[in-house]
């Protein structure tokens, strides 16, 4: 039998990933492996995997396949939504895989582990129903400021062309309780900010109504834990942001003034083929709604150009809404079909050309409304959280309640506190500060 002593894990894609690498890092820590940097010198490759965009997928695949070939020794698993998607496929394209975990599994894999030690054989576990039985507080973190807690796993919106839905299948909602405990640990161990997760937060409780505790009870739950400085969360979905969420947003100390509020596309015949569920009308209703209760609001969004049968006037009607709206933060994309949703049917008709045309002429807007933001925030005293030292070593790095990077000399004894910095500058996606006392 083999003798598993270390292991070497690469996660690819979202927050959700990270937060079950951390899981199943602890979960193997307490087997008593090793985490090793090193991936050829390890006895366990773990590659916890992102389905949401083709190149993703085949960076994955890649991968892999190179390590089975140098790696000879290790035992090799993959977990995440590319397992979910692709289930015993996997086996085939890469035959020197030992183990599948699921999204909804990611609890067995020391079970599944003993199982492939024992008969020798692949092993593949892809349950389509998650049941709440995850051990959060095993969860090994290597960041020491901030932490991602889960609150509701799965998607029911079926947007068109995600994947997530038949990856991480229906909402279920974590205890209140079991959240409560997992952040008073953290702000005990020093821990400063928590980002709630979700593939759509604000669905939090709708599934479990008895406990009668929806997301906004939730944050005014959680604000009263003495020491948790900051609350973030993601992600939402426009149509679930409430009054009481704004107000929420409005009223807690904890909770920062960001909210990611993905638009997609800004046409209605796009975003009703998308299947978004929501009117050009009832978003800008919403973020209107949302600045007048939150005026130092800042918001994120998500944007696909050149979905199947974008007209060139429908994507001009996407960068003007981008324009009027202002986000802070976006997420900019070409359309690229997931198999296995219902996008992937229909035919992919805007030329790669063209995608890449629409992209670039948003992403530039993007970069000049961004240099704008910047110039404005120039001579403001923000709260920063200090979060580590700068890759260039000469400064320390961290975030605005915002969610802007800044950068400002000073001691790492600064690590893990809040501080106030004065903008003096800015670089292309950095602000540039120094303390304020
Ligand atoms: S709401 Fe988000 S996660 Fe859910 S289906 Fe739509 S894009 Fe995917």
């Amino acid at each position: 039998m083999r003798n598993l002593k270390t292991f070497f894990i690469r996660t690819y894609g979202c927050q959700m990933n990270e937060l079950d690498s951390e899981i199943m890092v602890g979960l193997l820590e307490k087997r008593g492996l090793q985490r090793i940097a090193d991936e050829n010198e390890a006895d366990l490759l773990l590659f916890n995997t992102c389905s949401i965009r083709d190149l993703a997928e085949r960076k994955v695949m890649g991968k892999i396949g190179k390590m089975s070939t140098k790696s000879k020794r290790a035992m090799i698993g993959v977990t995440g939504c590319m397992a979910m998607a692709k289930k015993e496929t996997l086996f085939r394209k890469l035959p020197h895989i030992d183990f599948i975990i699921g999204t909804n599994n990611i609890s067995d894999l020391n079970t599944v582990l003993d199982e492939v030690l024992t008969t020798g054989r692949p092993t593949i576990r892809t349950d389509d129903q998650f049941e709440e039985n995850l051990d959060y507080l095993a969860a090994k973190r290597d960041d020491p400021v901030k932490a991602f807690v889960s609150i509701i796993r799965g998607c029911e919106k079926f947007c068109t062309y995600c994947v997530v839905p038949y990856t991480r299948g229906q909402e279920v909602s974590r205890s209140p309780e079991s959240i409560e405990e997992e952040c008073r640990r953290l702000v005990d161990k020093g821990y400063k900010e928590i980002t709630l997760l979700g593939q759509n937060v604000n669905s939090y409780g709708k599934d479990k109504p008895e406990w009668n505790c929806l997301f906004h009870d939730l944050l005014y739950r959680l604000d009263k834990i003495p020491g948790l400085a900051r609350v973030r969360f993601m992600t939402s979905h426009p149509i679930d942001i409430t009054l009481q969420l704004m107000e929420a947003l409005r009223d807690l100390p904890s909770l920062c003034e960001f909210v990611h509020f993905p638009l997609q596309a800004g046409s209605d015949r796009i975003l009703k083929k998308m299947h978004r569920i929501y009117t050009i009308e009832q978003y800008l209703e919403k973020v209107s709604m949302l600045r007048k209760i939150v005026p130092n609001v800042s918001l994120g969004t998500d944007i696909i150009v050149g979905f199947p049968t974008e007209t060139e006037e429908e994507f001009q009607q996407t960068y003007d809404l981008f324009r009027e709206i202002g986000y802070s933060v976006a997420f900019l994309f070409a359309y690229s079909a997931r198999k296995g949703t219902p996008a992937f049917r229909w035919k992919d008709d805007i030329s790669e050309e063209v995608k890449q045309d629409r992209l670039q002429r948003l992403l530039h807007l993007y970069d000049e409304m961004a240099t704008e933001e910047k110039k404005r925030m120039l001579g403001l005293e923000m709260e920063v959280l200090v979060e580590r030292r700068n890759r260039d070593e000469a400064h320390l790095q961290g975030r605005t309640r915002c969610w802007k990077k800044v950068i400002f000399p000073g001691t790492d004894s600064l690590i893990g506190t809040l501080q106030k910095i004065k903008i003096h500058g800015y670089s292309h996606q950095t602000l540039l500060g120094e303390l304020f006392n």
